[in-house]
């Protein structure tokens, strides 16, 4: 690692894709020792059960291939970077017009704020700067070491079917080791229990993170969010309360109480209040990982947004600001 001239700091290949080579091994071996204990016998021996072993050895090629295709394209694909599609301008853009007080502006949508002096262009919007990537990236979602790069609008369709081929493929794996009539092919001898203790521990782990992550990812995509908006709602959501008071822990009547008049009020926070809200789940989902069913799954299409224009959920105003539910349009209502 070294820092150069300018303050940023450059890091060597191996130190920005370590997590990427780490999760590549990881998934070699765990395919090869399952292809080593469960094929041993297949080919050469005629085992009793070898139908069996023959079908799950197929199953897991089909998932391991699943899994490894959407990495390689959430890993070669590039989040969108903001420099490549929008000119470099000068600061300062036109001055930013005072915001309606009584509205609680929860964006800030005028162009002022939405300056990156490190790459001198207005970002488009939901556009954020990565520290990691050393750029502006179209509607970035988190920066994830694990592929080496951000998420964004290009390649978020990607990672989601990452995360479905990983919790498959990790769900099927656990499944079938822990089958008690598989364990004995699994495990025969003390220093093979160690190795398929570990090897298990490793998949395990990934199953837990992989399926915690697609559930929460599935959850944002719906309700049109990205994890960093997701964010910026539970703090909005928060700032709401804090304006009635604080709510000790007894009080979870009394808060439900005031979530529920801020509701009325200012409208449903996952969704009225999210200013990328599409209007339906349905949107949502296909905004990003397409119209096509196939392509819900695969590493195939693309998103059907392109990372540079989003409409405006018509329950705010020009200044990003949150409009109360007597001010939305009246079918909104
Ligand atoms: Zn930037
Ligand atoms: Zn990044």
């Amino acid at each position: 690692m070294r820092i150069t001239e300018s303050g940023t700091i450059q890091q060597s290949w191996l130190q920005r894709e370590y997590h990427v080579v780490l999760a590549s091994v990881a998934m070699g071996y765990v395919q090869c020792f399952y292809i080593g204990r469960i094929g041993s016998g297949v080919l050469w021996e005629t085992s009793e059960n070898r139908k069996t072993r023959i079908s799950l050895l197929l199953g897991i090629s089909v998932l391991f291939l699943w899994m490894a295709w959407a990495f390689v394209k959430a890993v070669i694909t590039p989040p969108g970077f903001a420099k490549d599609h929008v000119p470099q301008q000068k600061w300062p853009p036109e001055r930013c017009p005072t915001a309606d007080p009584s509205h609680p502006p929860i964006y800030n949508l005028h162009p002022e704020y939405r300056y990156c002096g490190l790459d001198k262009i207005i970002k488009p919007f939901r556009t954020h700067h990565c520290s990691n990537c050393q750029a502006c990236v179209l509607k970035y979602d988190h920066h994830c070491s694990w592929i080496g790069q951000c998420v964004g609008a290009r390649n978020h369709k990607f990672f989601v079917n990452f995360l479905q081929a990983t919790s498959a493929f990790t769900l099927y794996y656990l499944g079938t080791i822990l089958t008690p009539g598989m364990r004995p092919a699994l495990a025969n001898g003390a220093r093979m229990s160690a190795v398929f203790a570990f090897t298990a521990a490793i998949v395990a782990t990934a199953a837990f993170f992989s399926t915690r992550f697609l559930i929460y990812h599935t959850k944002l995509i719906l309700l049109g969010q990205t994890t960093l908006e997701r964010f910026q709602l539970r703090k909005f959501r928060q700032k709401q309360l804090q304006q009635n008071r604080s709510f000790s822990w007894w009080e979870r009547r009394k808060k439900q109480k005031v979530i529920e008049d801020c509701t009325r009020k200012w409208g449903d926070i996952d969704t009225e209040c999210n200013i990328w809200w599409l209007g339906s789940r349905r949107r949502g989902w296909e905004d990003v990982m397409g119209k096509s069913v196939w392509g819900w799954f695969l590493p195939i299409g693309q998103s059907q947004n392109d990372g540079l224009s989003y409409p405006i959920n018509s329950r705010f105003g020009d200044d990003g600001g949150l409009k109360k539910r007597e001010e939305w349009p009246e079918e909104l209502r």
